[in-house]
């Protein structure tokens, strides 16, 4: 959120830890450090004042204030989003604003600004409901919604930002609005998708679909495999129905003993599947990728919604690293063969994570009024992410861009 007005000499902090309910923290305060340190070590921001908001009214305080003195405004909830703040900002967490409220009737959840997933799938799964959860749990409902959301049940249910009922959002003249359709169309269009500098949401409401039990996974195949099981998957996902999402990973697993021990310190390719229909039509649409190479660790079978988490098995963090994502409209083998030469397991690399996700289905078309949501064309997502830490990690931003250079030419995407 930008704010234009003039400078003004020698913010007083007192005054707005006088207005605050919650911490207001400068630089060598105890807790400074700590608060904006989050899932991303790589991209903790500058600040010269930090605002942890326990509600709205706290939150608008803080913008009018940085209006007041002329400080541009940041807003972090996890950390797990990179996000180029830079010093002398005031940023506003909201890590204490972590409410969930579920009306199953109207299969809606209303969540404040610092909730995580995993809070609102502890509050939704008790009725067999959820929402347009992401790949890990342990991301911001707020942050992940705004940018897209891009679930893996998404295919059949949309993205999180189509899904979106109501925001509560405080705007750059400090005010706390009510957006939605009827109040404030244009903002409301912006903000579902566009995310970055329209002002802090304290409050979001989205629907809800019945669901409580999927069948998927992941499957893990030794690094000699990842050059079939790749070429297999690019033939094998497109023809897949939209209750079934998948994607593809070389992964670079960690000699972490709390994995099981035939991933510890592997290169493997991390076949991600879901499928919300008949466990039976299921698995017999994932036989083919079964028999495409040798698999290390099948964890592919009937699961509860609320594990979602283990199909992805993003890292649990925190870590330095940096990303950056490209959008196709089609996987030739090419594109594969790129992705290997730069990544493969034969290659020295500090590219932790490279992924393959299958779009389409309904990520394609907007649920009810039209948003910000772009690249609704693509067929596929490509996302690269680096550990910028190690021997090679000062390698990440050449390795990145060499990805997604090869697959897709032009500026990034955003993961
Ligand atoms: C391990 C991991 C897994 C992921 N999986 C997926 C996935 O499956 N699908 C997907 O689509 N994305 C995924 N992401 C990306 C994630 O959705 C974005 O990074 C998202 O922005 C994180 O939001 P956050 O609030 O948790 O992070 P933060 O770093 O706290 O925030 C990131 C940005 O979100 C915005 N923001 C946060 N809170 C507010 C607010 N209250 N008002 C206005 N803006 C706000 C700000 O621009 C902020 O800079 C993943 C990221 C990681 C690290």
């Amino acid at each position: 959120m930008s704010i234009t007005t003039q400078q003004q000499p020698s913010p007083s902090v007192d005054r707005l830890r006088a207005t605050v309910a919650g911490a207001v923290l400068t630089p060598g305060d105890a807790g400074f450090d700590t608060e904006l340190t989050g899932f991303n070590l790589a991209s903790t921001p500058a600040a010269s004042i930090v605002v942890g908001a326990t509600c709205a009214d706290d939150v608008a305080a803080a913008v009018r204030y940085a209006a007041f003195h002329g400080l541009r405004v940041g807003v972090r909830a996890t950390g797990h989003g990179a996000s180029p703040e830079g010093a002398g900002q005031l940023i506003v967490t909201t890590s204490r604003m972590t409410d969930v409220a579920v009306d199953p009737e109207s299969r809606t959840a209303r969540a404040s600004a610092g909730a995580r997933w995993r809070d609102v799938v502890a509050a939704t799964a008790p009725h067999g409901l959820t929402g347009r959860v992401g790949s890990s749990s342990s991301v911001g409902v707020v942050g992940y919604t705004l940018g897209g959301g891009l679930s893996p049940l998404g295919r059949e249910f949309g993205y999180a930002a189509d899904h979106v009922r109501a925001l509560e959002v405080v705007t750059a003249d400090g005010a706390v609005r009510t957006v939605d359709t009827d109040s404030d169309p244009d903002l409301f269009w912006a903000l579902r998708g566009g995310r970055d500098g329209l002002g802090i949401v304290t409050a979001i409401e989205f629907g809800l679909v019945e669901l409580s039990q999927i069948y998927g996974g992941g499957m893990f195949f030794a690094g000699d495999s990842a050059r079939d099981v790749l070429h297999a998957w690019r033939r094998w996902a497109p023809a897949l129905p939209a209750e079934a999402g998948t994607s593809v990973a070389i992964t670079r697993l960690p000699p972490d003993p709390d994995l099981p021990p035939p991933l510890q310190g592997q290169v493997v390719a991390h076949l991600r599947y879901t499928h919300t229909g008949d466990p039976d039509v299921a698995d017999a649409l994932l036989a083919p990728m079964r028999t495409s190479g040798r698999i290390l660790l099948d964890g592919v079978g009937v699961m509860p919604v609320a594990a979602l988490d283990a199909v992805h098995m993003d890292p649990p963090g925190p870590l330095p690293a940096s990303d950056r994502g490209a959008a196709l409209t089609a996987l030739p083998a090419e594109a594969v063969d790129a992705i290997l030469a730069v990544a493969g397991p034969d290659v020295p690399s500090p590219l932790a994570i490279v992924e393959i996700r299958l779009l389409g289905g309904a990520l394609r078309r907007p649920h009810g009024t039209d948003n910000a949501v772009t690249g609704r064309d693509a067929a596929f997502a490509v996302t690269a992410i680096g550990v910028c830490a190690g021997p090679l990690g000062d390698q990440v931003d050449k390795d990145l861009r060499a990805v997604t250079d090869a697959v897709a030419p032009g500026p990034p995407g955003r993961y």
